[in-house]
């Protein structure tokens, strides 16, 4: 890297941009393995969000690798890069003044640490969607565990490259368990009790 790079502070700063959008910014991380719902919640919250008139952007693991990321794999090497810049994007989305969700297996605790750290004071939310691995098997939505099976996929978090369990999730939500709308309001609840959302949200109604 250039040690002729200096950092540019402008006068537009992510607490401007915030207080335009009458938010405040973080980034909502999902972590879990394949198929255990982080997409599919992290979807349903930012409708929610969207629609009580937050100001968000959902980056999807697999979305990002069709783009920024598709020039990696999934050795420990490429995850642990896979990270890192999705941790940076995001990063910059909440420096932008959204609320960020981010749903990305992100298997490994020291990557998950380092986009923690790079965050400022409070503004990441790390959310363990925990499903066993015959739950996320039994779901195989993408027929992915199929695939590892037959040995046609290698590195499969869960089955031939490890998950490593968040210690202090600052949320964690049984998705084996608890249908998404139960999950949603868990986390509604949360961001409602940390401040983030303004009192007034409706809770999303439960299906019978
Ligand atoms: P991930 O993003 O973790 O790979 P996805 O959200 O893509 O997982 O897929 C999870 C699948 O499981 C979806 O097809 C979803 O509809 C289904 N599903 C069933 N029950 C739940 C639940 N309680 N929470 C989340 N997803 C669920």
């Amino acid at each position: 890297m250039s040690s002729n790079i200096v950092w540019h502070s402008h006068p537009v700063d992510q607490g401007a941009r915030a207080e335009q959008k009458r938010q405040r910014p973080l980034v909502i991380w999902f972590t879990g393995l394949s198929a255990s719902g982080k997409s599919t919640i992290a979807g349903a919250l930012e409708q929610i969000l969207t629609g009580q008139g937050y100001h968000t952007y959902l980056l999807d693991g697999d979305n990002v690798r069709h783009g920024l990321c598709r020039d990696l794999g999934f050795s420990d090497k490429d995850r642990q890069e896979n990270i890192r810049r999705v941790g940076e994007v995001a990063r910059l989305m909440a420096d932008a003044g959204l609320i960020t969700l981010a749903a990305f297996i992100s298997p490994f605790r020291a990557d998950r640490r380092l986009v923690r750290e790079i965050m400022p004071e409070e503004q990441f939310v790390e959310v363990f969607v925990d499903a066993d691995l015959s739950v996320c098997r039994g779901r195989d939505p993408k027929g992915l565990y199929a695939k590892a099976d037959r040995g046609e996929i290698k590195q499969f978090t869960g089955i031939d490259s490890p998950y490593e369990v968040p210690q202090k999730p600052e949320v964690h939500i049984r998705a084996g368990e608890v249908p998404v709308a139960e999950a949603v309001n868990q986390l509604l609840d949360y961001l409602h009790r940390s401040g983030v959302l303004q009192a007034g949200y409706q809770p999303v109604a439960l299906e019978a």
